[in-house]
């Protein structure tokens, strides 16, 4: 017997549609491309993000088409995915911190027909123009005002392509299965792959996102979402936040930790959500200049471990309750999130900051287990590590454009490509990515423990670690460090500090000081880079 509820399509303009009817009026501050403070609301936007809609309708843009977006967090990207989602077309963001030829590749596998630019990376489009065949319109986010001179084909500023059209138009209907969103993973190995985010994954994944043990994100919140729209669907924080009304403040092109804590003061932000590199960056502002935090309340850390000593700043010298979270591109993207369960919540001191070193637990619409290479389940324990699993109505279950490649495991589990512990009251702690674990006589030794103890040093600002080729033990750990500037610190100073706090064998056979640690395109160390900076190298005997 089939339920007699209503069949209400779990579609994204019904997002902004409640957002417009229930929370109209509330503010979407932009720190503009083009320079000044820029303030709208939810009503406005809505109704722009009609004319996108039409404009790209007059276009001959349809259902299914693909449309790109290289831009940063506006107001203006806010209505482009509204636009784009509400005819059925699909927003492809690009991440343009890749190379321009990976850039390239990624927009002619998605086959894009349009493609959106900000003015900033207007230069890196033109470069690569001639190589984009099925790009037929280029739109610049800017008004005629700022337009530059350019050669790309019929370009057109946002502002005059929105002003053609009437805005008299009704989303288009279609079933909620159909796809919204396409982003691609950095491809550190191998080609870049596309998840396509479905209408329907999108709007359940924003709601999993509101739930108070995930995000929380309330009508009271002002919330500052730093993790960029091209960044893994920006946290969700685009579905989640016009779901629940909160104030919106975007921070545009400039994530340095002075502009950053600009728009956390002037705008009063309660909530943001970065990776440890951009909050790093906002903590040496604040200790450079003195700077105190008097609006915030929440700050979610994820895409890579956050370190210690960041959550210890965070909860301890400003009084901000750290989410640490874990997820991917491939799982919309949370996975797990730090909220306190009652088992842990009088946890103080040491034994607080370690359960807050942890990624967190599922919340509801991520089944998760842990397994050995054999796919045999590992017991949640804490100690035991093994491969992290997940399964779940907003995760991938093929890769675009490679329909006939199987990724799930027998069990309908898709396999994370992380090594993780789980401890028996749910909590997740990543230890590794799989391919960056050190295999040391058949053992292994988590890389992430190595740097996370690492940067607790007081004068070391981050830390790597890789697996060196050794004759009798296979691989043993080098630890690589950035000094804080100013600092000078030698090897047997960092090696004593993490002396007694981890197992002899897992202590670094060596340490190498470097001037910076390379980063991939989202932010995460670049093991692959730095493996290859140290080809050459060999361990002390
Ligand atoms: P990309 O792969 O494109 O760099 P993703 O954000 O999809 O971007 O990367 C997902 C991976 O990032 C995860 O599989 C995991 O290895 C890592 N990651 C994300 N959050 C954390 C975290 N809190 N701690 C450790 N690793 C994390």
């Amino acid at each position: 017997m089939q339920g007699l509820m209503q069949d209400w399509p779990l579609v994204l303009h019904t997002v902004i549609d409640h957002a417009a009817r229930q929370y109209g009026t509330r503010e979407i501050v932009t720190r503009s491309i083009e320079g000044p403070i820029h303030r709208t609301n939810y009503n406005e936007v809505r109704a722009r993000s009609m004319r996108v809609a039409q404009a790209l309708a007059r276009d001959g843009v349809k259902l299914g088409d693909r449309v790109a977006t290289l831009a940063w967090n506006t107001w203006r990207h806010l209505e482009a995915w509204y636009g784009i989602t509400g005819i059925g077309a699909i927003y492809h963001t690009v991440n343009p911190r890749l190379f321009p030829e990976q850039i390239a590749w990624i927009v002619n596998h998605a086959q894009d027909r349009v493609l959106m630019t900000d003015l900033t990376f207007l230069p890196l489009v033109e470069a690569i123009a001639d190589k984009l065949p099925t790009v037929e319109r280029f739109i610049v986010l800017t008004d005629g005002a700022h337009m530059p001179q350019t050669k790309l084909k019929n370009a057109i500023a946002y502002e005059d392509w929105i002003a053609a059209v009437d805005g008299d138009f009704k989303w288009a209907s279609f079933d909620e299965n159909t796809a919204a969103g396409l982003c691609y993973t950095s491809g550190t190995t191998g080609d870049p792959k596309g998840v396509l985010y479905s209408h329907r994954s999108n709007v359940l994944h924003g709601l999993q996102a509101s739930m108070v043990n995930t995000l929380a994100v309330s009508a009271e919140d002002v919330v500052l979402p730093i993790v960029p729209m091209f960044h893994a669907n920006a946290w969700s924080l685009a579905f989640t936040v016009p779901m629940n009304g909160g104030k919106f403040v975007m921070p545009g092109a400039k994530l340095d930790g002075e502009s950053v804590y600009e728009l956390l003061e002037g705008e009063k932000v309660t909530f943001s959500a970065a990776v440890p590199t951009v909050w790093l960056m906002l903590m040496q502002h604040m200790q450079k200049t003195g700077a105190k935090l008097h609006h915030l309340k929440r700050v979610a850390i994820g895409g890579s471990a956050c370190p210690r000593a960041m959550i210890d700043f965070f909860e301890n010298t400003c009084g901000v309750t750290v989410y640490h979270a874990w997820g991917m591109t491939e799982m919309s993207p949370i996975g797990t999130v730090g909220t306190l369960k009652p088992a842990v919540a009088s946890l103080k001191g040491d034994e607080l900051l370690d359960l807050k070193a942890k990624q967190g637990y599922a919340p509801y619409g991520v089944e998760m287990k842990i397994t050995d290479d054999e796919g045999v389940e590992l017991p949640w324990d804490g100690k035991k590590f093994g491969r992290l699993k997940v399964k779940g109505p907003c995760i991938v279950r093929r890769y675009f454009r490679r329909e006939n490649e199987e990724i799930l495991d027998e069990t309908g589990f898709f396999d994370t490509g992380d090594v993780a512990t789980i401890d028996p009251n749910g909590y997740m702690q990543i230890t590794d990515r799989a391919k960056d674990v050190i295999k040391s006589g058949g053992e292994w030794i988590s890389s992430i423990d190595l740097e996370n103890l690492a940067v607790g040093h007081p004068d070391v600002a981050e830390a790597a670690v890789i697996g060196v080729a050794h004759p009798k033990w296979d691989e043993r750990p080098l630890l690589v460090i950035v000094a804080k500037d100013g600092k000078e610190t030698t090897r047997e100073d960092v090696l004593k500090f993490m002396d007694g706090k981890i197992a002899k064998w897992w202590m670094p056979d060596d340490v190498q000081f470097v001037r910076e640690i390379p980063h991939t395109a989202t932010g995460k160390i670049n093991k692959l880079k730095l493996r290859e900076t140290f080809r050459d190298y060999k361990l002390p005997t």
